[in-house]
């Protein structure tokens, strides 16, 4: 794989070279035992001390930010491991290895954007080529498939994923990939990521999960056997809401090599001054989710009983359909709710003009708490017929709960429902 390859390389240099170096004696603990050591470290750790590459010219604690696009080369057959910014960057490795290790992967590229990582990964397939999606997937994903990769010749079939006989249904002679993303949005609609990878194995297919809405932190589809991971780390991993970002994650190294390969040649790569904003805040994952969870929960048992409230969509609810599932799958229930309010599209204008402490806007997994209306913003990409057919009505609101404290959430939430 490319990162172990550059980390030997890295290596013979030696930390008396006058370059950038790994030096596994002292300052890179992490690098030195990732092997058999790192899955023994809590994740909280891992999420602070993993691949944080750091300077040994000047003993920084932190990842510089290596802006150059270029790297010069010792001779003409020896140069640091780096040569071009657009093929790697130490800033990204540092993010990569991290968000591999938090996942449990061999090789990742950190992207432009969710999308860009999600267009890496399509392009390990070729025209004629069959990929089942979920009927409620990200908007900007069903768009990707269900247009541009379809005018590139890709087919796809989007089926209702939670009953996972839909999916062997869907399976055809040119089926190439079961794509998976759970829980997904806005319904909170869960997927069984072991059953789709039973089905994936007797159909030798691949399967590819999006796990941008619970962050490693609270679900690790490598452990079910699903061979690629994309991310969107604009949303949990950044988590602070400046930043558009992605990631490919891959369980082999041949997929991992595959990935970079595409990434390289696309040009999907994350800017170096990204990656750092994203390393930067990937390392407070463990707290701030444990925080937007706590937030999520008060929120979604108030709502649960308020009168002003058709339905709660949220896996930690008791009545929630999938509440087993995620319980089996997943670490905890994650900072995201919807629910559909009584009154339609003017309750719900209403209750956005009301409402102090919850902004409206899209995107999601920030610090800060957002609402939003899937029907006009975030879901308006999807025909209104995909839209009702997924569940989506003039009535659904979908909120990312903030890691503000839950009291406060709660009762301005309460506030802005009064009539
Ligand atoms: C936001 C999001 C994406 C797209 O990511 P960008 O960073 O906006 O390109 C993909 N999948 C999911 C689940 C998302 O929430």
């Amino acid at each position: 794989m490319r990162t172990i390859e550059l980390l030997s390389r890295l290596q013979s240099i030696g930390p008396h070279s006058g370059h950038y170096h790994y030096s596994t004696s002292h300052c890179c603990l992490i690098e030195s035992t990732m092997a058999e050591d790192i899955s023994k470290l809590h994740f909280a750790t891992r999420a602070v001390h993993t691949g944080v590459n750091k300077d040994s010219l000047f003993n920084s604690c932190t990842t510089p930010i290596y802006t150059s696009s270029t790297y010069y080369w010792n001779d003409l057959e020896t140069n640091s491991g780096y040569d071009y910014t657009r093929s790697a960057n130490p800033t990204r490795t540092a993010l990569e290895e991290n968000i591999s290790a938090l996942e449990g992967g061999v090789g990742a590229q950190a992207t432009a954007t969710g999308m860009a990582a999600i267009t890496a990964a399509m392009h390990l397939f070729s025209p004629h080529d069959h990929i089942i999606a979920g009927n409620d997937i990200y908007g900007g994903t069903y768009r990707l498939f269900a247009d541009v990769f379809t005018k590139m010749g890709l087919e796809f079939s989007f089926v209702d994923m939670s009953d996972p006989q839909n999916v062997k249904d869907a399976i055809k002679p040119n089926t190439k990939c079961i794509w998976i993303e759970t829980p997904s949005n806005p319904l909170l609609n869960l997927i069984d990521i072991a059953a789709m990878t039973e089905i994936a194995k007797q159909a030798d297919v691949l399967t590819i999960a999006d796990n941008t809405f619970l962050s490693p932190y609270l679900q690790r589809p490598f452990e079910y056997g699903v061979d690629i991971i994309v991310h969107s780390t604009t949303k949990y991993l950044n988590g602070h809401s400046d930043v558009v970002g992605g990631c490919v994650v891959s369980r082999t190294e041949e997929l991992a090599a595959k990935v970079a390969y595409t990434v390289n040649s696309l040009g999907l790569a994350c800017a170096p001054f990204d990656a750092f904003l994203v390393l930067r805040g990937v390392k407070t994952l463990a707290p701030r989710m444990e925080a937007h969870q706590r937030g999520a929960e008060a929120l979604a048992r108030m709502l649960d009983e308020h009168p002003h409230v058709e339905k709660v969509y949220y896996p930690g609810l008791e009545s929630h359909p999938h509440h087993e599932l995620a319980k089996k799958q997943q670490d905890g229930f994650g900072g995201m709710l919807s629910f559909d309010i009584k009154g339609g599209r003017p309750a719900a204008e209403k209750l956005f003009a009301k409402i102090q402490l919850f902004q409206l806007a899209e995107s999601l997994g920030g610090i800060e708490s957002l609402i939003e209306y899937p029907e006009t913003m975030s879901h308006a990409s999807m025909t209104l017929e995909a839209r009702r057919e997924a569940g989506i009505s003039e009535n659904t609101i979908r909120v990312s709960v903030g890691i503000e404290a839950p009291e406060d959430l709660v009762a301005d939430m309460k506030q802005a429902l009064e009539e």
